[in-house]
């Protein structure tokens, strides 16, 4: 064993030193693990959940089935996968903020939101966002008045979040095709609002 605390190793050559070993011991298939993350790179990301968010802004009964039900109403767009067995919608309001965290690792809801950011992932913000999130948030550029409730939600292997933000105001005329582009990763996160255009 190294003497060195394995916190200290950077993630990413942990990670590589553990696919090795794995696939020198033909665990997994390299080629198949490469086409996995190839795919969540490129093909599943935030635009999948900006398609959930401005359709749930334009169509009140998807919006209902959206927060009652979140995984069967964003199947209902066709996304399903890896991270999203069971996705529990949470909305933002004028008076309520929700943020998603996860405390013990990584857990994201990948077929809306592809593959987390590195913040999200960072230790920091993990212990932090749950102690002092208003303080976390308004470091992220997320200002919000002491009247607001914040609830921290803690994803994990049995539920992984996602925020409906709240619809800026001054988009009233736009359509569901118009509202796509401006709903962010990080909105839907809850650790950003949704800017008019
Ligand atoms: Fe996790």
């Amino acid at each position: 064993m190294s003497s060195e605390p394995t916190e200290r190793i950077p993630a990413a050559l942990r990670t590589e030193a553990l696919e090795q070993l794995l696939t020198e011991r033909g665990l997994v298939d390299p080629t198949a693990m490469d086409k996995f993350i190839t795919n969540y790179e490129t093909n599943v990301g935030p635009l999948n959940g900006a398609k959930v968010v401005a359709k749930a802004w334009t169509d009140p009964e998807y919006r209902e089935r959206l927060l009652t039900d979140g995984t069967a109403a964003i199947k209902e767009l066709g996304f399903t996968g890896s991270q999203g067995e069971h996705i529990v919608v949470v909305e933002n309001t004028a008076t309520t903020h929700n943020v998603i965290v996860c405390t013990l690792c990584s857990c994201y809801p990948w077929p809306v939101l592809g593959l987390p950011p590195s913040w999200y992932k960072d230790p920091a913000y993990r212990a932090r966002v749950v102690k002092e999130p208003r303080a976390v948030l308004a470091e992220m550029g997320l200002e919000l008045a002491d009247d607001v409730r914040i609830t921290v939600r803690d994803s994990s292997s049995e539920v992984r979040w996602l925020v409906l933000p709240q619809r800026p105001a001054g988009t009233e005329n736009l359509d569901e095709d118009a509202l796509i582009p401006l709903v962010t990763r990080d909105a839907m996160v809850g650790v950003a609002k949704v800017a008019a255009p």
